[in-house]
């Protein structure tokens, strides 16, 4: 199946063919991580808990399961997520007095205990996340890492003494999320949703939106500031130097296993995937091209070049199978590893080692002695470049519009007024939603296509995956 032609049908065979997760798990959405896709999977993680360890975040792991009465006390939070939840509702053959439910996101579980947490307002702030795997019952079709019913999810909860302190932090993780996305080369926009469409009980919300190959935009993550929306309900205070008691301002930041889907969708072709360098779990191939009466000789050369790049910190693997070389080549490109390194007789006769890159399909001779150096500095290259090719095709991928008729399957920009009333319009004409407004000031200038007063700010509008 060509990416080009049937984006959807591609993404399915591409996640099956590379066994990156195991979906013939009896419970639908509900799949399994196979060895390759968890490898990814905690680099990710692993990253994410450097960037969060690095800015004063604490880790934390709270139970799976939510008092039902805890989870109904922010009554706008239940209404959204009401119809989702995976209840408990038996221990034994006993019926339980209060139900519980598997987690969809964490804030009823973590709430309650952070109002025994928050004293005063040394405490402040708290900054802590975690790892956990959370429940939703999708009634969409489920599709592997994009939507599904157990999601791997990363999500920070953070308290603060006033909303400023809360804001700097959404800002801070801004910046989490730039660094983070560089290194999974990854491109996406911040887009402030609609009051309709925010996280239920929040202030506002921020999501975390990627184009894909087929125009559909995909919500990899999100960021909120809730002000005093849960501290309230679940009586977060603390003492100020006044010795008032004040209600905490919270943030949270969450992302999922879709991070995995993008990657696959984003930068995988037609030969498979094409794993950034930083999350590849293989980061080199070695492979050894022999011949005849040579083998020996080239394999002890293979080894030592394994072992070279090996000592310079990269995933390095040497694929010393006794299969023909086109083969291995075939494989290990299915994989989406970034960089293969051959090395034949005649490499070895010149001093130089073939590389060849996954990205571009380019082959160059470099020196045997500088292959450590050499090798890092080409998955820097190829990192940076995958990277700037995915912004440019979001960018192509991106188009102006001025009225609401023949738009293309795109992310499109058009003028709106910000009123609700012109919003539904919008939504209901296009068949599409809106996906929000750009964080970052865009120098707008321009009309809302509905009514036609000025508007201070585009809205981005997008078929969602
Ligand atoms: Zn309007």
């Amino acid at each position: 199946m060509k990416k080009a032609e049937d984006f959807s049908e591609w993404y399915n065979e591409i996640v099956e063919r590379t066994n990156l997760t195991d979906k013939r798990y009896p419970v639908k959405g509900m799949n399994v991580w196979t060895p390759y896709g968890w490898k990814i999977m905690r680099a990710i993680d692993t990253q994410i808990r450097e960037e969060l360890d690095g800015t004063g975040h604490d880790e934390v792991c709270f139970p799976l399961l939510i008092p039902a009465d805890q989870f109904s006390k922010e009554k706008e939070h239940i209404k959204g997520f009401d119809a989702e939840v995976f209840w408990v509702t038996h221990a034994g053959l006993n019926p339980l007095d209060v139900k519980l439910l598997l987690r969809p996101t964490s804030e009823t579980a973590m709430y309650p205990i952070f109002a025994l947490w928050v004293r005063s307002h040394a405490d402040l702030p708290l900054k802590t996340y975690q790892i956990v795997n959370t429940f939703r019952y999708e009634t969409k079709q489920t599709r592997a890492f994009i939507r599904v019913r157990e999601i791997h999810f990363f999500e920070s909860h953070t308290c603060h003494a006033d909303f400023e302190d809360a804001e700097r932090q959404v800002r801070e993780d801004y910046e989490i999320l730039d660094r983070l996305a560089k290194r999974w080369c990854v491109p996406y926009r911040l887009l402030r949703r609609t009051d309709w469409d925010k996280f239920p009980g929040a202030d506002y919300t921020v999501g975390i939106d990627t184009v894909l190959p087929n125009g559909r935009t995909l919500q990899l993550g999100s960021i909120h500031q809730y002000r005093e929306n849960f501290s309230k309900p679940y009586g977060i205070e603390y003492e100020d130097e006044d010795g008032e008691h004040r209600h905490v301002h919270q943030t949270t930041y969450g992302m999922s296993e879709r991070l995995l889907g993008a990657m696959v969708a984003v930068h995988g072709d037609d030969k498979g995937l094409l794993l950034p360098p930083d999350v590849a779990p293989v980061q080199v191939v070695v492979v050894p091209v022999l011949a005849k009466g040579a083998s020996e000789e080239v394999n002890r050369a293979a080894a030592e070049l394994q072992d070279d790049v090996k000592r310079a910190g990269v995933r390095v693997f040497l694929d010393d199978r006794d299969v023909r070389p086109g083969a291995k080549y075939y494989d290990w490109e299915l994989k989406g590893v970034p960089l293969r390194l051959e090395i034949g007789r005649k490499d070895m006769e010149k001093g130089v080692v073939t590389y060849v890159r996954r990205d571009t399909g380019e082959k160059s001779l470099k020196n045997r002695a500088e292959v450590a150096q050499d090798v890092l500095q080409t998955l820097v290259d190829i990192s940076t470049e995958m990277l700037s090719r995915a912004q440019q095709r979001m960018e192509d991928d991106t188009v102006d519009a001025e009225s609401l008729d023949d738009l293309p399957e795109k992310l499109i920009r058009l003028g709106w007024c910000g009123d609700e009333e012109c919003g539904h319009v919008i939504e209901d004409r296009t068949d599409r939603n809106i996906i929000g407004i750009p964080v970052e000031d865009e120098g707008f200038d321009g009309t809302c296509v509905v009514c036609g007063k000025k508007a201070s700010s585009p809205v981005y509008i997008a078929r969602a995956m």
